[in-house]
């Protein structure tokens, strides 16, 4: 018998999320408790976005808080989730000839995975490592790396892209909680169409007429292009675990991708 993981995209938002209880949160919290206990998580968080493809591969990665004019209490979480050596060492032979650089010392845990797992997983018991988003290559890169990652989920990996469809901080609208502009909602509308239907054309987005609104850099979007790819080595479409605006310019949809068993 065979058993693939599910994988999934999380919108994740403000990180007050993470000290929050609202419905996106109940959302992970409620795939968290679907899914059985994976090995680990494989995070591609819009946070690390460097110039290097490199996977973290300590034994125990740091609560990085990567943010500044939050309140106390959310400099004050910690994630104390274990690492695997083993499993990034799986994901750089899966993936070969990509190269991927282990991490010993760099990065950590950041704030686009531990804001979600502290509700998808809140005993921290599951070993967690990311995966960074190499900013220097395209979107097809992004694609096919997610693709190769899908031999992970037949040994117990849960995948996970941490980022926002939409995603414009500099257009953020205080006075417009829980809603979205017409632009927000036609560019997550197309991606949804696309996420459930044939996830492979996700490399369309970019000539979206709203894409430079949505997108105005790469990396909250790009986590959603890994899990693109996982649909396609799948043949499976994604289907939507939720969906929402905030602020105007943020989309809150998540995305699953159903484990298998056959
Ligand atoms: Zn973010």
């Amino acid at each position: 018998m065979t058993t693939l993981m599910p994988a999934a995209f999380i919108g994740h938002g403000s990180p007050m999320n993470a000290i929050e209880e609202n419905r996106y949160t109940q959302c992970w919290t409620d795939f968290g408790a679907s899914v059985d206990k994976p090995t680990a998580v494989l995070v591609v968080s819009a946070h690390w976005y460097v110039n290097i493809t490199a996977i973290t591969a300590m034994r125990a990665p740091r609560t990085i808080h990567d943010f500044y004019g939050f309140p106390q209490p959310l400099f004050d979480v910690e994630y104390p989730a274990p690492g695997d050596p083993e499993v990034a060492r799986r994901v750089i032979d899966a993936v070969e000839p990509t190269y991927v650089g282990l991490d010993a010392d760099s990065w950590g845990i950041d704030h686009g995975t531990w804001s979600v797992l502290v509700h998808m997983f809140p005993k921290a018991d599951v070993p967690v490592l990311q995966l960074s988003i190499n900013a220097e290559l395209p979107f097809d890169y992004h694609f096919n790396l997610g693709a190769k990652l899908h031999q992970l989920r037949s040994e117990g990996v849960l995948i996970l892209g941490s980022g926002n469809v939409v995603h414009n901080l500099r257009l953020i609208d205080w006075r417009s909680p829980g809603e979205g502009t017409d632009w927000a909602h036609r560019f997550d509308d197309s991606m949804r169409e696309i996420m459930t239907s044939d996830a492979a054309n996700l490399g369309t987005a970019s000539a979206h007429a709203d894409y430079a609104m949505a997108v105005p850099t790469p990396d909250h979007f790009l986590p959603l292009a890994y899990v693109a790819g996982l649909c396609a080595a799948a043949n499976a479409p994604a289907s939507a675990l939720i969906d929402g605006y905030e602020m105007g310019s943020l989309s809150m949809t998540a995305y699953q991708l159903a484990g298998t068993s056959t």
